[in-house]
């Protein structure tokens, strides 16, 4: 039974506000300089140890540890990482805590960005993170970079208001959000728990109420390379991947047709999403093709397991190679390439909704709605595995994974507001 808590009284809320605009200018230039790093995956490192650095400087203790300090891989909702160096993940975990009485909190965010993509297919540059009209514009400025600086400075106006939080928070930056979810899974293995957590992952102000899961695939296919005058005689690696890509796509068809049913994703058109997102392949314009790669993600529904999904994808492969003349005795290579991700629901009911909700309000002036995500994000361990309520509440902005993706600085402003309303009223505020 969810206890009752005393709503923030309004003079601190308009304390926390005025300490929020007062030090907003900081906050952007904050932004920006994570922007301007350019934090691939596996490229995290230098902007992991500038953050590990501001929170030093802000007196939090800071635990700094790589994917390779945890046992991670004897975990099983670990993720395949089979291009990156477990040494090289690192995550950084801030905590404070004044020994207070109060609910304690995880505020998390990642730090990896997807690539740029031409940069000529760009406005502005992708990494100078240029502020024009009330939006900064740049690679992960929205996803998610906004939310990480909105978590850190809505705990220095707690402080620059006379407040420190009554309970334990950690304040998370984690690596591997958009391949696997190893780096929020380590967080937990290392021992980081508490009663509530929320990621400002870019939601529009929305609540994620249910997030589809994913899965990574790759499929290494095989060819007879011959010269292209009796190509006949020879195989194309190429083509044949396009007819398993066709097969993956009829299949995602079937799935989509099957989801009309399913409790939180019914009324959304096509929710289970396949994508090819990266194909290499072939030597010479002259010869066919004797090898093949793509890289694939496919959607999973709540109601089903990564299992489940994984079986099908290995059924839907095998259904295409029966009948092909050359895959059926050369069957592709399938390979599980990261993504293994759970579904996730937000159950309704939680106090710690029912503390974001409430402050959202205040914030806001309207109610907080929800949205299903056709994507996933990292609340899904701690809802799933660790039965931590997970909220997944942000900014908004536009274009993740996008050209010209940009956030919306006033959002990012009132976003501040509501997870310093949030730890407020969640953990509680004691005078400093
Ligand atoms: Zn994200």
């Amino acid at each position: 039974m969810a206890e009752t808590m005393a709503a923030v009284p309004n003079d601190v809320m308009e304390r926390l506000r005025a300490a929020i605009d007062d030090n907003f200018n900081d906050q952007v230039a904050f932004l920006q300089k994570m922007v301007q790093f350019r934090s691939l995956r596996g490229e995290e490192e230098p902007l992991q140890q500038w953050l590990a650095a501001q929170f030093e400087k802000r007196g939090y203790k800071v635990d700094q540890f790589s994917l390779a300090d945890v046992d991670l891989m004897s975990h099983p909702k670990a993720a395949p990482m089979d291009t990156i160096p477990l040494e090289g993940s690192r995550q950084v975990v801030a905590t404070l805590d004044g020994g207070g009485k109060g609910r304690s909190l995880i505020l998390q965010g990642h730090v990896d960005v997807v690539p740029e993509g031409p940069v000529d297919l760009w406005a502005d540059a992708p990494f100078e993170a240029i502020v024009r009209d009330g939006w900064m514009i740049g690679r992960g400025a929205q996803d998610m970079k906004a939310g990480v600086s909105a978590m850190i400075f809505a705990l220095d106006a707690i402080k620059r208001a006379g407040f420190a939080p009554d309970g334990r928070i950690h304040l998370e930056t984690v690596t591997e959000e958009e391949s696997t979810g190893n780096g929020a899974l380590s967080t937990l293995m290392r021992g980081y728990t508490a009663d509530a957590c929320l990621i400002p992952e870019p939601t529009g102000h929305t609540l994620s109420r249910a997030q589809v899961g994913a899965i990574w695939f790759r499929l290494r296919v095989r060819g007879t390379p011959v010269h292209v005058a009796y190509s006949e005689t020879g195989t194309s690696a190429i083509l044949s991947a396009m007819h398993l890509v066709r097969a993956f796509q009829d299949y995602t068809a079937e799935l989509n047709a099957r989801a009309i049913s399913n409790k939180w994703f019914g009324a959304i058109k096509n929710p289970i999403k396949f994508n090819v997102g990266i194909i290499k392949g072939g030597d010479w314009a002259s010869s066919t093709p004797a090898w093949c790669e793509v890289d694939c993600r496919l959607g999973l529904l709540p109601g089903s397991t990564p299992a489940e999904a994984m079986k099908g994808i290995e059924q839907c492969l095998a259904d295409a190679q029966k009948n092909d003349s050359f895959l059926s005795s050369n069957p592709a290579e399938l390979i599980w390439s990261g993504f293994q991700a759970d579904p996730s629901v937000c159950e309704p009911g939680s106090a710690a909704e029912a503390a974001l909700a409430a402050i959202h309000e205040r914030v806001f002036e309207k109610p907080l709605e929800d949205r299903m995500s056709t994507a996933v994000n990292d609340t899904r361990y701690y809802a799933v595995d660790y039965g931590i309520p997970a909220l997944c509440y942000g900014p908004y902005g536009v274009g993740p994974h996008a050209f010209d993706e940009r956030v919306d600085l006033d959002s990012v402003r009132k976003t501040t507001l509501s997870i310093a309303l949030f730890v407020a009223q969640w953990c509680g505020l004691k005078a400093l």
